[in-house]
């Protein structure tokens, strides 16, 4: 296990959503829980409840005008949102199929930050006056629709998490990862028995010589990219 630091984590994201114990495990799983262990994240789960009124502390309610589903109503987000920023400033992102695509250049910018405030919205939406009172950035995960936003917030964790310094090993270090600054994908890889089904591990892989394994890496990547993604290769961000 690794050296848990002293100093304070360099990254704090505060995820809102109405059903906290579905991200829990998660979030305390694989590369993300072991980032926390370590202290390079501090993960913190906010139940927007809190700041419902009544017995029941619902936070939904009809739509105005009609129509299926029920809306998260703007008072009681809005609080938990003061609330959050009286404690600490934020880039306050928010779920939605509407929002800008999500994408590892995006999500490398977000590993930079200091803090992440992530609203999920559920059913219909989230009302409009709260995206107008404070100008999230609002993010998609893919052009389909989801029930809520948990599934979608927990994609930018993990992907914003392991780019955190120390957060991988060094067997899993992300440069070669797709998409990493070279913008390719990844080589495929191999673990034994060095001949599974009759089909033998790439002999460059099993020769220990280190140029030859960069090489055929690099030429699988190239050659990949090239067959599945070749809109990567077309990018002028390449240059
Ligand atoms: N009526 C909305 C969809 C609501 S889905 C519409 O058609 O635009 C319920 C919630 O799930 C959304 O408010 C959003 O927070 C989340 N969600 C759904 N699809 C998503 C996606 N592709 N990416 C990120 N969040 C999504």
């Amino acid at each position: 296990m690794a050296v848990v630091s002293n100093q304070p984590p360099a990254l704090t994201i505060e995820l809102i959503s109405l059903f906290p114990e579905a991200c829990d495990q998660f979030l305390h799983s694989s590369i993300v829980g072991r980032a926390r262990a370590r202290g390079l994240v501090r993960l913190q789960l906010v139940d927007p409840r809190r700041w419902a009124g009544g017995r029941h502390r619902v936070i939904d309610d009809r739509p105005f005008g009609g129509g299926p589903g029920m809306v998260l109503a703007a008072p009681p987000l809005a609080r938990c949102l003061d609330h959050l920023a009286s404690r600490r400033p934020g880039r306050l992102l928010v779920t939605s199929p509407q929002g800008r695509r999500l994408d590892q250049a995006f999500v490398g910018e977000l590993a930079g930050e200091s803090c992440l405030r992530i609203l999920c919205g559920h059913y219909e939406g989230i009302d409009e006056r709260v995206l107008e009172c404070y100008r999230p950035e609002e993010f998609s995960i893919g052009d389909l629709v989801l029930s809520g936003g948990e599934a979608a917030a927990l994609v930018l964790i993990d992907a914003v998490t392991r780019l955190l310094p120390g957060a991988l090993g060094h067997a899993e270090s992300a440069a070669s990862d797709s998409f990493a600054d070279d913008g390719l994908l990844d080589h495929p890889c191999y673990t034994r028995p060095a001949t599974f089904r009759g089909r033998a591990v790439p002999a460059a892989l099993l020769s220990g010589d280190h140029a030859a394994i960069d090489d055929w890496r690099h030429a699988e990547r190239q050659r990949r990219t090239r067959q599945r993604r070749p809109d990567l290769l077309d990018s002028p961000e390449r240059d």
